[in-house]
């Protein structure tokens, strides 16, 4: 999983030209690696239960607390990172910061043994008074919480294109294996139980990708799109999981061996459902929306 999608959106948007020269360039060019560390121990889905605390002290900020599940956490040369910055209540105490991993007192406290998504590292990371510099504050003092929950649109976004390569990669490896393989004298694609099922999840796929373009026609014309973005990514996660939990299955005990291919998506598409919000999160958001 790619950090840089998620942490650079709020320096693009809120970032500073200094902040925008330094590090956003460097990352889109592949120069610099980035990681978004806003999840805490006890703080994922309720994000504004962060304890991560940043204390003004002259021209930076002291920082002090830890962060989990960060991916690119062991080999980020900079972490987005959200704190706490007042212990006003509500939302308006928090504040959004570059914060680079050379800084004194930042350590990587542990590489995590992971599921899925074995090829991207995930880390915990630990703060103890990192001083950092005023100018690496991204955007307003106090609004944080805002900025990112708008860089999370982005995050959530990228999920809906994702599934729909992840589900027709996964029918179409599928489809070639049965095709050679022989059950009851006969290739077992020419089980109409089985090709229904296929043709099921490529209908769902084809209305997921039309509905990621209905979402870019209205970014396009600057419309609020985060309904649409939390609904998108939940049905990616069903649809990527429903499909892999189907096609693991047609490959029989061949899928449970870790050498195929299909047995990596399945472990990798655990992580749709739970990764840059959970499926019951994107529900509260949506029935929110509607006023339900
Ligand atoms: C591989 C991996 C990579 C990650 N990368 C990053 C990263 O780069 N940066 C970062 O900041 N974070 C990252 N995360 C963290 C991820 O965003 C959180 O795991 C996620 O938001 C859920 O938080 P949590 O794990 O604390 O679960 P919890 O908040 O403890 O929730 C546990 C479960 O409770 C249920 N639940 C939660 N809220 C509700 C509700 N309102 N109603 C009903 N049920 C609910 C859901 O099923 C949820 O999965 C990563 C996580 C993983 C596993």
């Amino acid at each position: 999983m790619n950090g840089r999608k998620k942490a650079t959106p709020a320096i693009y948007e809120f970032g500073s030209e200094y902040l925008k020269e330094t590090y956003l360039k460097p990352a889109i060019r592949g120069e610099m690696v980035a990681a978004i560390a806003v999840t805490e121990p006890d703080a994922g889905s309720d994000v504004a239960a962060l304890k991560s605390y940043a204390k003004k002290d002259g021209d930076s900020y002291v920082l002090n607390g830890s962060k989990t599940y960060i991916t690119n956490g062991t080999q980020a040369d900079f972490l987005t990172l959200l704190a706490r910055t007042s212990d006003d209540p509500g939302y308006h105490c928090f504040s959004l910061f570059v914060v680079p991993t050379n800084l004194k007192g930042f350590a990587v406290s542990r590489k995590l043994d992971k599921l899925g998504m074995r090829s991207s590292d995930t880390a915990e990371l630990f703060f103890d008074n990192v001083r950092i510099p005023a100018e690496n504050l991204i955007g307003v003092e106090g609004e944080g919480f805002i900025q990112q929950m708008q860089q999370f649109q982005h995050e959530r976004f990228v999920t809906m294109p994702g599934a729909y390569v992840g589900v027709r990669n996964a029918i179409a490896d599928t489809v070639e294996y049965l095709k050679k393989r022989i059950v009851f004298g006969k290739p077992l694609i020419t089980k109409q139980a089985l090709r229904h099922q296929f043709a099921d999840w490529l209908a769902e796929a084809e209305a997921l990708r039309q509905f990621t373009y209905h979402i870019v026609r209205m970014k396009m014309a600057r419309m609020d799109v985060s309904k649409e973005v939390s609904m998108g990514k939940l049905i990616s996660a069903k649809l990527i999981q429903k499909t892999l939990d189907g096609c693991i299955q047609m490959f029989g005990g061949a899928g449970f061996m870790n050498e195929m291919p299909i047995s990596r998506a399945f472990r990798d598409s655990r992580l749709s459902s739970v990764g840059g919000g959970a499926n019951e999160v994107m529900r509260e958001i949506i029935t929110k929306m509607e006023g339900i």
